[in-house]
């Protein structure tokens, strides 16, 4: 099973990503958490990330492509994989269906998750992270409920940064939504759920 999942940042794509992930035993990739990894560890590539990164801005499309391309061929992305905020450009969608065809692999479905950006900007300004383990929670949390963690915000989760991020989003990457209905591949789903029933909603329309 290969999934790419769209939507808005803070459409709840990395919820669903992690419950696809349980629920088919893939592969999750996201591009935002290994960019963050990246910065964390300070390699090359998260110094070349940061500032865009830090801005709400996309980080060049070389960069990125280059390494989905890598991860898609670790042994773990052989069963299937997820991709969680790629791609968010046509250019990235483009190379992504390229390298697709030379791997000999094919994308099962598009799904995207739907969400005004009224609720996002509300739900991305209280988002709190776990440092430790990554859990998504909220404001009032105040340690990870999974690993007792401390709880972080993100540093681009501020309100400045969340409107810059969905102008992106609306320039950038919600075009792709026509490119995936155009290619049959689109689920569209109500993000205004709880995780559970959106996930139900997803786990319906692919029929699982
Ligand atoms: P996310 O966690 O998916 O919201 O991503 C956080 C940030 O990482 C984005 O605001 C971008 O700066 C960068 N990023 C993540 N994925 C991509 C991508 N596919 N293309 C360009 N930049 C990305």
């Amino acid at each position: 099973m290969n999934i790419v999942l769209l939507g808005a940042p803070g459409a709840g794509k990395g919820t669903q990503a992690e419950k696809l992930v349980d629920a088919f035993d893939i592969a999750h990739i996201s591009t935002g958490n290994i960019l963050r990894a990246s910065v964390k560890a300070g390699t090359p590539l998260g110094l070349e990330a940061k500032s865009f990164m830090d801005a709400g801005e996309l980080v060049p499309d070389s960069v990125v492509i280059g390494l989905v391309k890598e991860r898609l061929k670790e042994e773990d992305a052989e069963r299937g994989f997820i991709l969680d905020g790629f791609p968010r450009t046509a250019t990235q969608a483009v190379a992504l269906a390229s390298e697709l065809e030379e791997l000999g692999r094919n994308i099962d479905y598009a799904i995207a998750v739907e969400v005004s950006p009224e609720v996002i900007i509300e739900r991305l300004c209280s988002r709190r992270l776990c440092k430790a383990c990554g859990y998504i929670g909220s404001k009032g949390d105040e340690a990870c409920p999974l690993c007792a963690g401390e709880m972080c915000q993100r540093d681009d989760d501020n309100p400045d940064i969340v409107r810059n991020r969905l102008d992106v989003y609306t320039k950038s990457t919600a075009p792709l939504i026509d490119y995936y209905r155009g290619a049959d591949l689109l689920i569209e789903i109500d993000g205004i759920q709880s995780p559970e029933d959106v996930f139900k909603s997803i786990k319906k329309a692919m029929k699982a």
